[in-house]
């Protein structure tokens, strides 16, 4: 059993509304919505921060941003556009110390 959130709900030790999974990545949506679509994206292996990622870590956070891509189209936003946001650190607004790609759409800002 680990203390980090999001190790837990990708082990679905933890509840959450899954969007999307696959061998480095897995999605499910944020539960304090900021936007009409707010699905966050993230490598199963536990990376803490981009600050803190390495080389072994750039094939799974690419395939976050490839999620990303098909996340977007899938809600249908693939042609007017969505935000792809990444906190990092404490001034970054970093709250949960798990690498977490936010998908946002449907709204402005
Ligand atoms: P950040 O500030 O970038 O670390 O964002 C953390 C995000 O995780 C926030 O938008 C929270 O609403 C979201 N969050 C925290 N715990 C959970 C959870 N158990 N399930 C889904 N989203 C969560
Ligand atoms: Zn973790």
């Amino acid at each position: 059993m680990t203390d980090c959130p999001f190790c837990r709900i990708v082990a679905r030790e933890s509840p959450a509304d899954v969007e999307y999974e696959d061998g480095e990545v897995f999605a499910f949506k944020d539960i304090y919505p900021k936007a009409p679509v707010h699905i966050l994206i993230v490598p199963k292996r536990h990376v803490v921060s981009i600050q803190t990622m390495t080389e072994a870590d750039v094939s799974a956070i690419g395939r976050c941003l490839f999620a990303a891509r098909l996340l977007g189209e899938r809600a249908g936003y693939g042609e007017r556009g969505y935000r792809v946001v990444v906190n990092c650190g404490q001034e970054g607004g970093q709250v949960v110390p798990h690498v977490h790609f936010h998908l946002l759409a449907g709204r402005r800002r």
